[in-house]
């Protein structure tokens, strides 16, 4: 592990500030490790290792000014967690996959797995930074040590790791500490005890607009479409919710559990949408 990684372990804070991603310092791994289909999101197909037609020779995209309108939406909701730059610079020390073509299925590998990685400690980070149990926060402590170790190579063990136990693991310390922050909404009146609201729970397109939805379990729930313009998600727990097209323009998410960024660049918001510290307002939800 290196000095920066011990560093942000002892500040979840400082850490979640390195898992966003640096374009500048990566070799476009998302345009090139992962393949897509003609979609609404993307506008042709493309195959898994293959560079998009789009991509420059400095890494840049030639239409990175206007992917939406272009018909590649898909690229403005994914993010890889600083992914990129750890597997470009650290893994593979700034030698790219175009001038070592080689090294093209290790690194395109390596990032598929580092993006999953980083993106458990990114919320590790955040069940940290909010339990107020001490043996949780320990827990969430030791898998970022485990996690940081295997993310940093070297890279035998990290293609090897066991992805499915380490989600496990994190999962179980996440639920734990999602029940631990709801309860505290559960005296307050809110809509949490409406059955429908689930993890799981399938809720395309449902109006939830203006519902005080404080403390809901709504992990894994498919909020595809769904309005929840003008409610408050204050302790709702949105782990790997499916926001695409959701409407939260005038909701309150400043406090939601466990939601990430490509969750909200995926659904459609205002500048009216309260969005937690630790993400930013998509700058496509100024153009829509
Ligand atoms: S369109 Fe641009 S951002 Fe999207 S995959 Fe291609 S090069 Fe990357």
């Amino acid at each position: 592990m290196n000095i920066t990684s011990q560093c942000s372990l002892a500040d979840p804070a400082l850490e979640r500030a390195s898992l966003r991603p640096d374009c500048s310092s990566c070799f476009a791994l998302c345009c090139t490790a992962f393949g897509f289909a003609r979609s609404a999101d993307f506008a042709i197909d493309k195959p898994a290792a293959t560079p998009c037609p789009n991509l420059d020779q400095d890494f840049s995209c030639t239409i990175h000014d206007r992917l939406r309108p272009r018909g590649f939406r898909g690229c403005t909701v994914f993010d890889c967690f600083g992914a990129g730059q750890a597997v470009s610079q650290q893994l593979f020390a700034g030698i790219s996959w175009r001038d070592a073509p080689d090294s093209r299925p290790d690194m395109f590998a390596a990032f598929k797995v580092v993006r999953q990685l980083h993106e458990m400690l990114w919320h590790l980070a955040e069940a940290q930074e909010k339990t107020f149990d001490a043996d949780t926060a320990r827990e969430a402590k030791h898998l970022r040590l485990v996690i940081e170790d295997l993310a940093s190579g070297p890279l035998p063990g990290l293609l090897a790791c066991d992805l499915e136990g380490l989600h496990t693991a994190v999962r179980t310390n996440l639920v734990g500490v999602s029940e631990e922050l709801r309860a505290g909404y559960f005296a307050a009146g809110t809509d949490h005890l409406d059955t429908a609201l689930q993890p799981g729970a399938d809720l395309a397109g449902t109006n939830l607009s203006a519902r005080k939805l404080c403390g809901a379990d709504l992990r894994g729930a498919c909020l595809i479409a769904a309005d929840l313009r003008g409610s408050d998600l204050s302790g709702a727990d949105l782990l790997g919710a499916d926001l695409r097209d959701a409407r939260l323009d005038g909701a309150d998410l400043a406090a939601a559990l466990f939601l990430t960024q490509p969750q909200l660049n995926s659904a459609r918001g205002s500048s009216a949408t309260l969005v937690p510290p630790a993400l930013t307002v998509p700058p496509h939800w100024r153009e829509e």
